[in-house]
C-alpha cells in the first residue's frame, strides 16, 4: 500500500486543489464535449462548387440554402410537424435540432428555442433589406438556415426561425434504422467489433472506475505504457523517471460504443490542459496521453482534440500526447478495480467520486444497465 501512503502526503494539497479545480470546472464547458461535432476528416467543413450544389439540391432548396432566400410563410412541410426525431441540414445532414426544441411560434416558419450543442450553427450579422438581423448558417456546409431572434417565449429567450426547405426531418424510428443498417454493413464486411485503445488520464484508478460504467466497454485494465520495459512495478513508475504513464487499456464493442464516444468521456473526466499533472498527482506518469493502434484511431483522436480546441471548451490548449501504441504492462492485482474495492478511502471519495458523478451526469443515457 505504498501508493496510498504517498498519496496521503498530498492530502491537504488535494483538498486545496480540488476546490480550485471545482471553481475552474464551473467556468469551462466540459459538459458540452458529449455533444460536440467532430469533423471526420480535414476537408470539413464541407465545401462544394456552386455547380455541385445545383445538381444536389432542388431549385427551391438551392434558392434558400445557397442564395439566402426565404420560403413563403405558412408553406413549409415541417411547420406543423410534431413527430419525435431529429432535424438535419437538408444540404449536408448536419444534426441541428431535436423535436423537443421545437415550438409553435405562429410566425409561419418552423421555430426552435435552442440548437443541438457543439457549434453546429454559425451566426453572422445580416444588414440586408434595411434591417439588422442575425443570420444562422449550417456550420458544416455554410447553408443558409434562417434567422435568430431574442424574442422567444421559453426560458432560453431564443427563437431560431428556420426555413423548412433548409431542413430534413428524420423520425426516431428512422434514426434507429439507419444505425442498424450501418451495423449490418460492418457485419457484412467482416469488420471486427471488438477493439482496444490505451489511454492515460492521470491516476488510473479514476479512469478505470469511469469506463467500467460505460455501455459497450467489455473490460478495463489498469497498467503502464510508453516507457522503460525493464521498470514496470508501481513503485518504479511512481519515481517518475521510467517514461511510463499510468494508463487504462479498454476493450470495447464498436457496435455499442465508439472510439469517438470513449474519447469524449476521456476529455470530460480528466483535465487535458495540465502538462504532466492531474490535480494533486504530479509527474510524467500522470500525463495525458492516447496510445493509438492505427491511423483511424489517430485521426479520430486528432479530430476530436481539434474540435474541442476550436470550441474553446477549456479556454486553454489541449496538451494530450498522441503516441503509437507499443506495449501494455498490467499493474499489480490490487490496482485493478481499485475504486470498487476502496470506496471509503479519502482519495477515492475526494478525487475519484466527483469524476464519476460528473460522468454519470453528462453521459446518463450511456451507462451500463445494472
Ligand atoms: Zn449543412
Amino acid at each position: 500500500m505504498m501508493k496510498k501512503n504517498k498519496r496521503f502526503g498530498f492530502y491537504l494539497m488535494a483538498i486545496i486543489i480540488a476546490f480550485a479545480l471545482n471553481a475552474c470546472a464551473q467556468n469551462n464547458k466540459t459538459a458540452e464535449i458529449a455533444n460536440i461535432t467532430v469533423p471526420k476528416n480535414n476537408k470539413l467543413p464541407m465545401e462544394k462548387t456552386d455547380e455541385d450544389w445545383k445538381k444536389q439540391l432542388s431549385e427551391e432548396q438551392y434558392y434558400v440554402l445557397r442564395k439566402k432566400g426565404t420560403e413563403a410563410p405558412f408553406t413549409g412541410k415541417l411547420l406543423m410537424n410534431k413527430e419525435k426525431g431529429v432535424y438535419k441540414c437538408a444540404a449536408c445532414g448536419n444534426e441541428l435540432f431535436t423535436d423537443n426544441m421545437k415550438f409553435d411560434s405562429h410566425c409561419g416558419w418552423p421555430s426552435f428555442d435552442k440548437e443541438i450543442a457543439g457549434g453546429k450553427i454559425k451566426t453572422i450579422e445580416d444588414n440586408s433589406h434595411g434591417m439588422k438581423r442575425t443570420e444562422i448558417l449550417c456550420a458544416k456546409c455554410g447553408g443558409h438556415l434562417g434567422h435568430l431572434f431574442d424574442d422567444g417565449p421559453t426560458d432560453t429567450g431564443l427563437r431560431y426561425c428556420v426555413n423548412s426547405l433548409s431542413l430534413d426531418f428524420v423520425s426516431e424510428a428512422d434514426v434507429k434504422k439507419e444505425q442498424q443498417q450501418q451495423q449490418q454493413q460492418q457485419n457484412d464486411a467482416g469488420i471486427s467489433h471488438i477493439q482496444t485503445i490505451t489511454l492515460g488520464g492521470g491516476c488510473y484508478w479514476c479512469v478505470e472506475a469511469v469506463y467500467e460504467m460505460l455501455d459497450g466497454v467489455v473490460s478495463v485494465s489498469s497498467g503502464f505504457s510508453g516507457g522503460d520495459e525493464n521498470k514496470i512495478t508501481y513503485e518504479e513508475v511512481s519515481e517518475g523517471n521510467t517514461g511510463h504513464a499510468e494508463v487504462v487499456q479498454l476493450v470495447y464493442d464498436n457496435t455499442k460504443t465508439s472510439l469517438e464516444e470513449i474519447l469524449k468521456v476521456f476529455f470530460t473526466v480528466h483535465d487535458p490542459t495540465t502538462l504532466n499533472r492531474q490535480g494533486a498527482d504530479v509527474g510524467t506518469q500522470y500525463r495525458s496521453v492516447i496510445f493509438y493502434n492505427d491511423n483511424t484511431q489517430y485521426e479520430t483522436a486528432r479530430n476530436i482534440i481539434d474540435a474541442i480546441n476550436k470550441e474553446e471548451v477549456y479556454g486553454k490548449p489541449i496538451v494530450t500526447q498522441l503516441l503509437p501504441f507499443k506495449k501494455f504492462f498490467k499493474a499489480e492485482d490490487y490496482h485493478q478495480n481499485y475504486y470498487q474495492q476502496n470506496k471509503n478511502q479519502p482519495y477515492c471519495r475526494m478525487v475519484i467520486q466527483p469524476k464519476i458523478e460528473k460522468f454519470e451526469k453528462v453521459f446518463k443515457d450511456r451507462l451500463k444497465k445494472k
